[in-house]
């Protein structure tokens, strides 16, 4: 069973809520905001449950279980960005981001709504690129970090000069661009994007918390970025003979061999099909007839 309750970490005026295990799926981290006037919160998780601190406002980074897991607790205004809306408003939606096999479907929308307590959200708004809240002396302004879902956001917290980077995550395990709304090209610009914000602290969603200067966070974020290269690397190696998708998908670019389950098969698939365009734009993968793929 899973526990609940989290550590308060303070960051300037930032509380960070560090989750249960430091955050590691299912567990999140969450940010506490607060200014003269209101205070928010970002990414109610499930170690919130039962303990969660009082908010005028809930912002979500994107839509999945793990940063939504608290949300329960809040009757309070919630917004997401625009392109995560849909989802947050209907897990039934959220589940079909994941892009799973119709005889996964139903389990996985039962663990949504037992393990993450997730429930629709009609009365969830958006919000868009450099949208700020104004707290009262404090700022939180959305930066648009698309790629690990088509909504996905980062938080600026100013004067403080926090930004919540959410599932840019920092993992050994890499960029997560296997949902349907996910893309790798679009995940590559958000990267660079917050490489150039030069504040003072970058808080993850996960295990690896908050990490603190631009030049660490940067070296961090080359190595979250080599897991890219790694995975293409590992696919044009494959390709020395003719592939198809399915057997690309088989061999793994993402999960490691012991890892089971109905979303293995098309997160990898997607992964594959991601990183086999890239490659032949760039001239190093051919289609050799129609379907199988070799490297040139
Ligand atoms: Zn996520």
């Amino acid at each position: 069973m899973p526990t609940t309750g989290y550590a308060e970490r303070q960051y300037g005026g930032v509380t960070v809520l560090v989750g249960g295990e430091l955050g590691a799926y299912p567990y999140a981290n969450s940010v506490l905001v607060r200014g003269t006037a209101e205070t928010l919160v970002i990414d109610p998780s499930l170690s919130l449950v039962g303990t969660a601190p009082p908010a005028d406002l809930v912002l979500v980074s994107h839509a999945h279980e793990d940063h939504v897991a608290g949300l329960a607790e809040y009757e309070v205004p919630v917004r997401i960005h625009e392109k995560d809306l849909a989802a947050l408003r209907s897990r039934e939606i959220m589940v079909e981001g994941y892009g799973l096999p119709s005889d996964a479907t139903e389990h996985t929308h039962a663990m949504l709504r037992d393990h993450f307590h997730v429930r629709d959200r009609p009365d969830a708004t958006g919000f868009e690129d450099g949208t700020v809240f104004d707290l009262g002396g404090r700022t939180v302004t959305v930066v648009h970090l698309p790629g690990h879902t088509a909504g996905h956001s980062g938080f600026l917290i100013e004067p403080d000069g926090f930004l919540f980077v959410a599932d840019i995550d920092l993992t050994s395990f890499g960029p997560y661009y296997g949902d349907v709304g996910s893309s790798l090209t679009d995940f590559e610009a958000s990267l660079r994007r917050c490489r150039d914000f030069g504040v003072r602290w970058y808080g993850t969603a996960h295990q690896k918390g908050v990490i603190e200067g631009a030049g660490e966070f940067a070296r961090r974020l080359d190595d979250f970025v080599e897991v890219v290269e790694k995975r293409d690397a590992t696919l044009l190696a494959f390709l020395d003979e003719p592939r198809t998708v399915e057997e690309i998908a088989e061999h793994r670019l993402v999960y490691r061999p012991h890892i089971q389950g109905p979303h293995v098969e098309p997160v990898e698939r997607r992964t594959a099909v991601q990183h086999l365009d890239r490659l032949i734009d760039a001239g190093l993968v051919t289609e050799v007839e129609q379907g199988r793929f070799r490297a040139t």
